[in-house]
């Protein structure tokens, strides 16, 4: 394959812009791109930082698939911020509160049966884009407190369920490290103040 050379415009050092004209005028030697080669080039450009873009990405998660890897509960905020970058479960369910209920958490293989399911309402589209992820690449899923024997799932039933299609009997998941439980400071102030109030 020929290399695409990402040369810069000479005629407008690399703005897209012709300034002899005007601010507002595009460059007609690059076709406004700021590249010697034009379109073409730009192309080039959007694809080797596309691809850049995807091998972070998959760097980023293969680091948070690592069985016995600790992680902050800020760490994995990240992580549900990149997996749910315009879900609207991410602002109504109060993912974060929710994962910030403790302040560490361990990467394990938690058998499918340990972990509740049918809590909440599933979309079929979003089982298929898991689907259609290689088992060695889905981003763990993120579990809370323990009801009964099964976890609750904070972040991931459609990870699980899509687990289960196919066949799948355990799931990367990062379970919280029990003894770092965050008190909510304020609920405990506002049960205290309404017991304080039925004495008087
Ligand atoms: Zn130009």
């Amino acid at each position: 394959m020929t290399q695409i050379s990402l040369e810069k415009c000479k005629w407008c050092n690399g703005s897209g812009r012709d300034y002899s004209i005007s601010p507002n005028c595009p460059c007609m030697d690059c076709e406004s791109t700021g590249f010697k080669y034009g379109k073409v080039a730009k192309e080039e450009y959007d694809r080797q930082h596309e691809e850049e873009m995807e091998k972070a990405e998959r760097a980023y998660i293969q680091s948070m698939r690592e069985i016995g890897k600790r992680v902050t509960c800020w760490e994995l905020a990240e992580l549900v911020r990149w997996i749910h970058p315009r879900h609207i479960d991410f602002s109504e369910g109060n993912l974060v509160e929710r994962i910030k209920n403790f302040g560490v958490y361990t990467l394990q293989e938690i058998p499918i049966e340990k972990i509740s399911r049918g809590d909440y309402e599933i979309f079929e589209e979003d089982i298929q884009k898991y689907a259609s992820m290689s088992l060695e690449t889905y981003p763990p899923i993120i579990l809370g407190d323990v009801f009964g024997d099964k976890y609750d799932n904070v972040d991931g039933n459609h990870r699980v369920e899509s687990h289960v299609l196919r066949g799948e009997s355990v799931i990367l998941a990062f379970v919280p490290d029990y003894e770092t439980r965050i008190e909510d400071c304020e609920e405990e102030e506002e049960e205290e103040m309404e017991e304080f109030e039925c004495l008087i």
